[in-house]
């Protein structure tokens, strides 16, 4: 299904003041109520790695997963996922983040990838780049090489996918709010 800008946007929700007064906070929950937006986003990503030569996605913990499995199921890859400390159970690897106010940590299982895997790495939302960098880090250190950084959505005002870029990484958004 073509991608329409247009109508993808129209079921991004935007949501004043939450969590905290002064953030605009950008629902895509009804993308995935939607089976015609489902698809056209999924679609939108099929399209663009169909033939790439990525081996392996790395999703980030929660909203992450949803296009991400569905994209890994697609495309036969193998997905990793990216989580929040304390959910992964075994020997795990770990990086803690700045947030707004305070710190977050994420973690993977390791050997969830190997030394040279090819990494699309996805979540739903780019804002200062914070948690897809502590997400890169993780899976460098397992000697992954990180393909390109996939989302929805790009808060370009907020410097991340600029930040990200920056680091030689390639950055892809279906669209963006200035
Ligand atoms: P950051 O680490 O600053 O790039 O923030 C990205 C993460 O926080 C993503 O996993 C998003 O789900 C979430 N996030 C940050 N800002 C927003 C926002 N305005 N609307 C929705 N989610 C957000």
């Amino acid at each position: 299904m073509l991608y329409d800008d247009f109508y993808v946007k129209s079921l991004i929700r935007t949501v004043e003041d939450w969590p905290k007064p002064g953030i605009s906070f950008r629902d895509i929950t009804p993308i995935f109520s939607d089976p015609k937006g489902m698809r056209m986003v999924v679609d939108a990503y099929v399209h663009r790695y169909i033939d790439s030569d990525i081996s392996h996605i790395a999703c980030i913990d929660a909203r992450g997963f949803l296009i991400a499995s569905v994209l890994a199921y697609e495309l036969r890859k193998p997905l990793i996922l990216v989580r929040k400390k304390g959910k992964l159970p075994g020997k795990t690897i770990s990086q803690s983040y700045a947030l707004e106010y305070g710190e977050a940590e994420l973690e993977i299982q390791e050997g969830s990838v190997h030394e040279g895997a090819q990494v699309l790495l996805f979540d739903d939302l780019i804002a200062t780049g914070g948690t897809l960098f502590a997400a890169m880090s993780l899976l460098k250190q397992q000697g992954a090489n990180i393909k390109e950084v996939a989302a929805i959505i790009d808060l370009p005002d907020l410097g991340g996918s600029q930040k990200i870029q920056a680091s030689e990484t390639p950055v892809f958004a279906l669209c963006a709010y200035e």
